[in-house]
Order: structure tokens, then sequence, then C-alpha cells
């Protein structure tokens, strides 16, 4: 039970916000008068807010398993002003985002599709993440609900999964609302795993085609092949391999010196593809930019790697001989060790399949070990160590030209905590070009600018990089083609193409 701060009461009619002073009043989880809920079979379920590619995939799988489930349009600076209108303050800029998402989209099934408000409450029902995080993570459902209420939709119903305690309800009302049973996750987790792979290799592209836009039509036809093999249950390989062939119709020059950004920070503001951090990839990308971008399959491993932590911990307090608890720990063991082999299985075999070659899952004992000695590794929250420790190998391993630290305004784990520990990261390191930069949801000039500076850097250093290299006579063609992806010492992708013809990799 929380008590609710706002003091204002929004109304909304055609778009038009009325504020209205009211008194501050006890906050309530469930709506005074009951609801007939449909059953689960009939119920609607939204989410989204991953990548366009992923959100895509997902709702094909799980629609593919018999759950009617529409993936919602990308949040959009109209997302995040309905948001912050129904929202209370002081809230993180994904919160804004996604919450303000999701009454957008309940407000066009009622003015725009003629639903009434108790149809969309009784009908539709809502999936996210949510957690007892030590950040604003926590206190999502309640945020949901609150914008919800103050929207309108009193009582609509949330379901959510918690990344530390494995799957959980927001309250019993909804407790049989979806199985989350271990085929739902796979099948999930497959979605998720080949949006990746398949967006990685649209970054690697993207920037050296010869015909504008011919990736981004590849790319398509992949999304379909890919969700029509979930839906028709038929083999992911085998459609990923059919995305080869699409994906090698594509025309590259990729001799062409351009810097390499990697972006990470805040998992959503880092991720996202649009108005949520000002559509930076493709802001980069028409800057002359190849963005390296961090795949949600690290946030997988980050969790999974801190339910592993979190065992060991148990593990050295509890009381030796106790037989419910070691059995416990031990299937708990097993549950860890089976999700990482089939993570790195499926990657592995998705990977090869659609010809993504030069990218590994990430090691996290690895990571850990870069970070130890700057971020605490028992402090979670956010990314937990990740931003510090990606900061660190990008430099130590020559992975980018400019590593882009992406935070929402006011993120306690990023902005508060990994970026007081990257003053000194940067410190130890001075030869990293490093930018960490807010994405407020307003204040789109001031961003690009910021980025565009760090970017003129760059430019000069992937340059340089390019002209100390001799140029070889003969240029083999596989050159040119997305699943020659040889790996050295060089960053920018010309470079390290053109270090590999003088070794004859
Ligand atoms: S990590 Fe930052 S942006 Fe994400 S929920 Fe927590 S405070 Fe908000």
């Amino acid at each position: 039970m929380s008590l609710n701060c706002s003091t204002v009461k929004i109304t909304e009619k055609n778009g038009d916000l009325t504020f209205l002073n009211q008194a501050p009043s006890q906050w309530k989880e469930a709506p005074d008068t009951p609801i007939n809920y449909a059953p689960k079979e009939e119920t609607v379920f939204l989410s989204g807010g991953l990548t366009l590619l992923q959100d895509k995939l997902i709702e094909a799988a799980l629609n593919s398993l018999g759950i009617r489930f529409i993936a919602l349009p990308n949040p959009d600076f109209k997302s995040f002003q309905t948001g912050k209108a129904f929202g209370n303050r002081g809230q993180c800029n994904p919160t804004y985002f996604t919450v303000g998402n999701l009454v957008k989209y309940l407000q066009h099934l009622r003015d725009e599709q003629g639903l009434s408000s108790e149809e969309i409450v009784r009908k539709y029902a809502y999936i996210t993440a949510g957690g007892c995080g030590p950040c604003r993570f926590g206190m999502y459902i309640t945020e949901y609900k609150k914008a919800l209420r103050d929207a309108g939709f009193e009582g609509f119903r949330l379901t959510s999964f918690d990344h530390e305690k494995g799957i959980f309800q927001g309250e019993e009302l909804e407790e049989q609302l979806l199985d989350y049973t271990p085929k739902f996750f796979v099948t999930l987790i497959k979605a998720v795993i080949i949006g990746d792979i398949i967006n990685m290799l649209g970054y690697k592209m993207r920037p050296y085609e010869v015909e504008a836009g011919s990736t981004d039509v590849a790319l398509a036809v992949c999304k379909e092949i890919v969700a029509e093999a979930f839906l028709n249950r038929s083999s992911l390989i085998k459609a990923l391999w059919k995305c080869r062939g699409e994906l090698g119709k594509v025309k590259l020059n990729r001799l062409q010196p351009k810097p390499k950004v990697m972006v990470m920070g805040e998992f959503w503001a880092a991720m996202t593809e649009g108005d949520g951090n000002y559509n930076l990839y493709r802001f980069l990308e028409a800057e002359g930019a190849e963005c390296i971008p961090q795949p949600i399959l690290n946030r997988l491993m980050l969790s999974i790697w801190e339910a592993e932590q979190a065992l060991k911990n148990k593990e050295r307090t509890a009381h030796e001989g106790e037989k419910a608890v070691d059995f416990s720990h031990a299937k708990s063991r097993l549950l860890i060790r089976t999700a990482k082999a089939a993570v790195k299985t499926h990657f592995a075999l998705y990977a090869k399949a659609i010809g993504l070659h030069d990218y590994e899952v990430p090691n996290m004992e690895k990571l850990a070990d870069l970070a130890k000695d700057y971020y605490t590794l028992e402090c979670s929250g956010g990314e937990g160590h990740l931003e510090v420790a990606h900061l660190i190998e990008a430099v130590k391993h020559n992975l980018a030209h400019l590593i882009i630290s992406v935070k929402p305004f006011g993120c306690m784990p990023s902005s508060a905590v990994s970026d007081g520990v990257q003053s000194l990261v940067t410190a130890h390191y001075p030869q990293a070009n490093f930018l960490s930069i807010e994405t407020s949801g307003e204040g789109a000039a001031n961003f690009y600018s910021r980025v565009q500076m760090a970017l003129f850097k760059a430019k000069q250093a992937a340059k340089e990089e390019w002209e100390a290299l001799e140029k070889p006579e003969y240029i083999p063609e596989k050159v040119h083609n997305y699943l020659f992806q040889p790996k050295n010492e060089k960053i920018g992708s010309a470079a390290r193409l053109l270090a590999a013809i003088e070794q004859r990799i």
C-alpha cells in the first residue's frame, strides 16, 4: 500500500487536459467496485517497448502459443507527454514513455476504435517487467495503475514478472492471468535472441549499403520470414538460413572509414529506437557512423549472473546439512546452468544460420572482473556494474572510437552511480572517447550537439586509423560480403577488413 502523492486530478477530453487541485487521498490498489473481467482465453494482452523487430517477433511468438497478444506501437514523444500528464512527478524517462504509451493506446481504442472504457478494462491486460529494485523500477506497477486510474481506466489489469524472484503477479487478482510456463519463456527468449542477432547484422550493414534503404528492405523481409516461422511453428533455423539469402542480396561498400560508436547505458534508454533516445541510432548513422548496440541478451545474461551470485551468497550463509535447503539450492543451481546453456546454444545456432560470426554471448564473469575494482558487484539495480565494465572492455579491446552512455534523466543507477564511477575509469584510461548523455524527452538540440562534438573526435580517429594502413592492389570481392567478419586489433570495420587482407585471413 502506498500513498498517492498527487494532489492534482487530471481529466482529459478529446486530447485536452484539465488539472484540478484536490485534497490528498489514500492510495488504493484495487477498485471499489468489483470488475467482471473477461476470462484469460478472451483477454487481449498488450506489451512492447523493446526494439521494433523484437516487439513484432514476440507478438508472433506469443500468438503461436495461442496467447492473444498485441505489440504496442513504438513509444513516441506523445507517449512521453501522456506519461507526464498522468504519472507522478519525478519519475524517470522510461516510466513516462512506457506508461504513457499504454495510456495513449487505450485512448486510441476508446476515442478512435469506439470501445468503451469499461470494455477495455474488462478485455485487455498489460504485461510488463517489474521488481523490487533499488531504483524506481520497484514502483512501475503502481505507477501504471495510478496513470491508468487518472486516465479513466481504473482496474485495468497488469501482470509482471520479476527478474530476481522469477515470475510473480502484482496482486492476487492477476494470479491466473497468464500461464508463465517454461514454454512461454523459452519462446519469448527465442524471439529476443533472434531479434538481437538480426538487429546486430542490420547495424553492421546499413552504414555501408550502396543503395540507400536496401538493408531495411531486406530486414523487413527477414522479419516476415521469422514471424511466419514462429506462427507456423516451423524451423527457426531454416527461416534464418532463408534470411541469410535476403541479406546477401544487399550490395555493400565496406571499405569506407567510419567511426564505430558503441551505445550503452540504462537498458531502455540505450535500446529503444525512437523518441526515447531521440532516435540516436539513426542520427549517428546519418552522421556517418557505424553503431554497436548492446543486445538485450546482455540484460538477460546479467539477470542470470545476478541469480547465480545470490545463490552463492545463500549457500555461504546456509547451515550445513539442512537437507531441504541443500535440495532447493541444488535445484536453483541446475536451473541457472540450464538457462545459461540454453541461451548460449540457441544464440550460437541462430547466429550461425543467418551469418553473424564475430559476436559472442558476453562472458559475465569477465565483465564482473573488469568492473570489480571500480564498482561494488553486490550493488544491483539498472545495469549494475555493466556500464563500467563495457567502457573498460571497449577501451582495452579496441571496440569503438566513441562510447556513448545513454541515460534517462534522473536515473539512479545509471546517472547517479555509474557516471560517478566512470570519471575515475576515464582518469585511468585517458584514451577513452566517452560521452555520458541524458535523455530528458525534451532538449533534443542539446543532445544532438553533444553527440556531434564527440563524434567529430571519433571521425578523426577512424580516418587516421584508415590512412595509416597500406592499401593492397587487389581487393578480394568477399570483403564486401557481410558474411566476412574478421577479428583483429583494428577498431573501424574498413580498417579491420584491410588489415585482414594484409594478414591473408
Ligand atoms: S534503472 Fe534508472 S531509468 Fe531504469 S527504472 Fe531504474 S531509475 Fe528508472
